[in-house]
């Protein structure tokens, strides 16, 4: 029997695991500089969070979820998403201070969905949610921070789609005018479509099937029905993106998928991959808190996919130039030698350099081959001749070089 890793899930292995870390210390670095803090929640909670939170005609909720019951007899649910979670944490922690920059990286994310290339059953998520600040210049440095995350891991060629979806004063009475306008060709809409049309009309904004999409393109647009509060909030966001030099179009067919959005809602899209090309989607969802039972508290955040991330990093050409290399792998003959390795090797991990040796006993050629393996920058070599001399014979793995080093100038060396 030869068992298989779940169907949409994937190892991340050594050959890409440092692509991961190149990213994960990108985006660390970003949020320190845009003043946020990481937040780490558990990647299960009572369904009833995200039932909730998320809401129930969203396709996340009502066919997306990993949904059982524990041994107690409560349902949870694997997080098929990252806000939901905050802000349950945000209210039973009381966290403080507000306006509060939380970000949470790589990580898991669940949902049931037809596995293809950028979309996994699990995927990992970085995110951020500002929480208690209504003005649209955090809606724009929420933006910015995504998009100085991806110019700064490598990749170019985004657009930055954004929109407004309005706010429980203006959505109701565009809702009443999509639903209208829809019911006339109600016939020609796709299946779920029709299931829409009553409970989640924007939603058919964007379905991606053909003839839904034609019918779309008539439809009225939300950016025309907004009430005074929501324009003049769309058009401060502009003007910010103006000021950080973000180039922006205006979508009126990106809604989202979760209901929670409020005004702002944007994506980020790269032309470098092709049908799963949004790296990063969110909005404002000054709603929420208060749906999930705390404060009238606004928020706004993001989730970037980590896998299209590298998707897009690798296709821009981007990312760390080279995988993480040791600096010295020392082959031994004989156990005196070995001894005195494990010495050196102490105190060249206590200086922070990268060392190893063999603990298998191979011969010195196979020592040599394995250390070319593992694209060291230096390989020692240790016998009876050396340790009688106090010495390694030190190859640097780049130039060739051999040189006959002092054990304690090899640490001097190696800073080269
Ligand atoms: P899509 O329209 O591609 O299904 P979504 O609207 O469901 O995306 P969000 O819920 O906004 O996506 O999640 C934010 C980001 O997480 C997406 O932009 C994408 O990069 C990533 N993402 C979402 N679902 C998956 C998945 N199944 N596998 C990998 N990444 C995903
Ligand atoms: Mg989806």
């Amino acid at each position: 029997m030869i068992y298989k890793a779940p169907r949409g899930t994937k190892d991340i292995l050594p050959s890409d695991s440092y692509k991961w870390q190149f990213a994960e210390e990108v985006i660390r670095d970003q949020c320190r500089r845009y003043g946020f803090n990481e937040i780490r929640t558990p990647i299960f909670e009572q369904t009833e969070v995200f039932v909730r939170g998320v809401g129930d005609t969203t396709d996340v909720v009502s066919k997306e979820m990993y949904t059982f019951e524990d041994k107690g007899g409560r349902s949870m649910t694997l997080r098929p998403e990252g806000t939901a979670g905050v802000v349950r944490s945000l209210i039973e922690n009381n966290i403080n201070p507000l306006p509060l920059k939380l970000y949470y990286l790589s990580a898991p994310m669940f949902r049931y969905e037809n596995p293809q290339a950028g979309r996994q059953r699990q995927f990992h998520q970085f995110g951020i949610e500002v929480f208690g600040a209504s003005d649209a210049s955090v809606d724009a440095e929420t933006i910015a921070l995504a998009w100085d995350v991806l110019k700064n891991v490598g990749v170019g060629n985004l657009e930055l789609n954004i929109n407004s979806i309005g706010c429980p004063e203006c959505r109701p009475a565009f809702r009443e005018k999509l639903i209208a306008y829809f019911e006339d060709r109600k016939d020609e809409l796709c299946p779920t479509c029709r299931e829409r049309l009553y409970k989640n009309p924007l939603r058919i904004l964007d379905c991606k099937e053909e003839k839904c999409r034609e019918i779309c393109s008539n439809a009225p647009v939300i950016t025309d029905n907004l009430c005074p509060d929501c324009q003049e909030h769309f058009e401060d966001l502009k003007a910010y993106l103006k000021e950080y030099g973000i180039p922006y179009v205006v979508n009126p067919f990106i809604v989202r998928g979760l209901d929670y959005y409020t005004k702002t809602v944007f994506e980020i899209i790269s032309g470098e991959i092709g049908a799963q090309g949004t790296v990063c989607g969110g909005g404002r969802y000054d709603g929420l808190v208060s749906q999930l039972g705390g404060q009238d508290i606004c928020g706004i955040g993001f989730g970037m996919g980590m896998e299209r991330l590298m998707m897009v990093m690798e296709a821009a050409g981007g990312g760390p130039a080279e995988g993480n290399r040791p600096d010295i792998f020392i082959a031994t003959m004989g156990r005196n030698a070995r001894l005195k390795c494990v010495d050196l090797l102490r105190s060249l991990r206590e200086k922070g350099f990268s060392a190893d040796m063999d603990h298998i006993s191979r011969s010195m050629k196979a020592q040599f081959k394995y250390a070319g393996k593992i694209n060291c920058r230096f390989v020692g070599s240790l016998g009876e001749d050396e340790l009688e001399k106090g010495i390694v014979k030190l190859k640097n793995m780049d130039t060739g070089e051999e040189k006959e080093v002092a054990f304690d100038e090899i640490a001097g060396m190696l800073a080269k």
